[in-house]
């Protein structure tokens, strides 16, 4: 999708701070960070939410997950086996959540303390 700012990220139309990538799964620093750690994780092919990603795709769902828990490891923030020190992924997902991009991006935020419930 041309008009979609991700899309376009994987097009390479747009620079991006890459820190993992698959064939199929792109992650990248968000530019107005939250945390420490502040990284966008997404499937490269177009698809608006987790929910009708699963619909379409179950596998490449499973892969995002995989790639966000990757980044964890490579900011320091799980271990292969454990979730410490912790991190938090986060799917805004429609309007209400404050979805701005609408293409499937899960954040992954650690590095500080993180309040529950979110604003
Ligand atoms: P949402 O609000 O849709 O869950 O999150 C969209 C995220 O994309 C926001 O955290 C915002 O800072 C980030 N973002 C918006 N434009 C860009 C951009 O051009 N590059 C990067 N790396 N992040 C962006
Ligand atoms: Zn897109």
């Amino acid at each position: 999708m041309s008009d979609c700012l991700f899309c376009r990220i994987v097009a390479g139309e747009i620079p991006a701070d890459v820190v993992h990538e698959t064939d199929r799964t792109l992650a990248f620093r968000d530019v107005n960070p939250q945390a420490p750690t502040h990284v966008l994780v997404i499937p490269k092919d177009h698809h608006a939410t987790a929910g009708l990603l699963v619909g379409a795709d179950p596998q490449l769902l499973a892969e995002v997950v995989a790639a966000a828990h990757a980044v964890a490891v490579q900011e320091g923030l799980a271990t292969q086996d454990g979730p410490e020190p912790g991190y938090r992924l986060v799917a805004n997902t429609g309007p209400a959540a404050g979805q701005t991009v609408h293409h499937l991006h899960l954040h992954v935020l650690g590095g500080r303390s993180l309040g529950w419930p979110p604003g």
